[in-house]
């Protein structure tokens, strides 16, 4: 199995994991959005026996999510990333923020939840201006 790794935006709190990847979700739930400042969340499975933490101390932040259930979201206490969420309902996994993979390539998400409170702005058009870079670029 190769190994995975991934880290904050600081580079504070960095991990590995030793397992197989799971499916990814995005999720679009009112919660998710808050804490990711963004449209959705883009959660990653992972076997939380196979996930270490290698360096840093996330800080975690419990609240019941919009299902009902409890969830903890751990992140960065230096900058701020979100870097996983986990529930007393999964309690053999946690799940990732894709963004902070090292390896991006790796995020395959099959589904999604929450679409009844996805916001109209989360879709890109496909003609909006774009660039590949820089907003210049
Ligand atoms: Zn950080
Ligand atoms: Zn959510």
């Amino acid at each position: 199995m190769s190994e995975v790794t991934g880290r904050c935006l600081c580079g504070h709190v960095t991990w590995r994991y030793d397992g197989a990847v799971g499916p990814a979700s995005y999720c679009h739930c009112e919660d998710c959005r808050r804490c990711t400042g963004s449209a959705f969340n883009v959660g990653v499975r992972l076997r939380r026996a196979d996930l270490r933490i290698t360096s840093g101390v996330p800080k975690g932040f419990t609240k019941r999510a919009d299902s009902g259930r409890e969830l903890t979201r751990h992140f960065c206490p230096e900058c701020g990333s979100p870097i996983f969420t986990s529930a007393p309902k999964h309690p053999d996994h946690v799940f990732v923020k894709a963004g902070t993979f090292d390896d991006p390539a790796l995020v395959r998400p099959d589904r999604q939840s929450w679409v009844a409170s996805a916001v109209v702005w989360h879709r890109i058009a496909p003609d909006l201006p774009s660039s590949a870079k820089g907003a210049d670029a």
